[in-house]
């Protein structure tokens, strides 16, 4: 497999501002805010993108919506709500291949996005 910078910071090869950790999952800050609290969930297993989900990672992504759901209260998100953000291939904006879930909030959103 390609480097993956994602991959990467999973084994601690690059570092990052880690927020939670378990066995499937690994949660940072990002390196360029776009909020208040920006925040990447991503799943430590290497998926390239949301196109590249099979129907055997059903769970995996049930357990990754509860995971953002944890982490955004724990990071003080629910009163004022935040906003998930899964960016798939160029048109979506998506730069770097290691599916990642934004958990963007801290501030009001607009709609639609840029
Ligand atoms: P996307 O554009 O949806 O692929 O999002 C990739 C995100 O990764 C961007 O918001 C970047 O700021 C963020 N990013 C890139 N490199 C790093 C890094 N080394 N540590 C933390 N976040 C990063």
């Amino acid at each position: 497999m390609a480097a993956c910078l994602f991959c990467d910071i999973v084994s601690g090869k690059i570092p990052a501002k880690e927020i939670y950790r378990d066995e499937d999952f690994l949660v940072f800050e990002d390196i360029n805010p776009v909020a208040p609290t920006h925040l990447l969930l991503i799943p430590r297993r290497h998926i390239d993108r949301l196109t590249a989900l099979g129907s055997g990672d059903a769970d995996l992504m049930g357990q990754l919506v509860l995971t953002a759901n944890k982490v955004a209260a724990t990071a003080g998100l629910n009163d004022g709500g935040f906003r998930l953000v899964i960016n798939c291939g160029q048109d979506g904006g998506q730069t770097v291949e290691h599916l990642h879930l934004h958990i963007l909030g801290g501030r009001a959103m607009s709609w639609p996005p840029g």
